[in-house]
């Protein structure tokens, strides 16, 4: 069994059919997923999708690039299959938000987390420098994700110090630069959990396919080879930590 922590195949517009998707899923022993929210919209649309089925958990949150638009989501996080905050965090790669809106949205859902003692999903990019005091202020009660985790070692090491898991991808079978590469491998195997963020970022070897959750496994052989681990062993270490960073156990 294995889990993708992090897709958006709840979504209206999830471009292919969900019942082969979830067929497929099934044949690749996918064992659970989250579907991830990135605004209020999309979060009643993982909260609902997940309520007709019992291999689905919700995270609901307003992604960095839409708090533009508003960030308000505390009447939705009672949901039963809500089980963190996010995807919520910084990007200024794109600033599709004004920098300042970002933050303050952050810390709102942060709040949040925090009072509902949730675990989050972040999306941090080309912004650590900024997200790290907000994290930090937070005094150790923040617990969580960095989701899809591309970044220096020198981040990847501040995340570990503060007991986050790394949220690693498709990305990380396509990308060329060794130091990058490196930094994937040296993750903790106890740190280290598995998504796909479909439909996008579909791993090696089907890029430019619309991405699904069976697709997990490809990014799970690509890993157990570079570690000289049999894929069952990496399946199950990083469903546990799946698990353990959602409070499932
Ligand atoms: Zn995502």
């Amino acid at each position: 069994m294995i889990v993708d922590t992090h897709c958006h195949i709840h979504q209206s517009d999830y471009p292919v059919s969900v019942d082969a998707v979830i067929s497929r899923m099934k044949q690749a022993d996918v064992g659970w997923y989250v579907g991830v929210g990135t605004d209020r919209q999309s979060s009643t649309e993982a909260i609902d999708f997940c309520r007709r089925r019992n291999d689905c958990y919700s995270a609901v949150g307003v992604h960095p690039h839409e708090t533009r638009n508003g960030y308000q989501i505390d009447d939705l996080v009672d949901a039963n299959s809500v089980i963190a905050i996010g995807e919520i965090g910084l990007d200024y790669f794109y600033e599709h938000s004004p920098r300042d809106v970002q933050q303050k949205a952050l810390i709102a859902q942060l709040k949040l987390a925090v009072k509902h003692d949730l675990p989050v999903i972040f999306h941090v990019r080309d912004a650590f420098d900024d997200f790290w005091p907000i994290f930090d202020s937070f005094d150790g009660r923040l617990r969580g994700v960095l989701h899809s985790f591309t970044d220096t070692i020198e981040n990847l090491q501040r995340g570990l110090e503060r007991g986050l898991y790394i949220g690693v991808n498709g990305i990380s079978t396509f990308v060329k630069d060794p130091a990058a590469q490196s930094m994937y491998d040296q993750i903790p195997l106890d740190r280290l959990v598995f998504e796909t963020d479909a439909p996008f970022l579909t791993p090696a070897p089907l890029r430019g396919k619309v991405n699904e959750p069976a697709n997990v496994r490809l990014v799970a052989e690509y890993h157990a080879a570079r570690r000289s681990l049999s894929f069952d062993d990496i399946a199950k270490l990083t469903s546990d930590n799946a698990a353990n960073l959602f409070g499932l156990n």
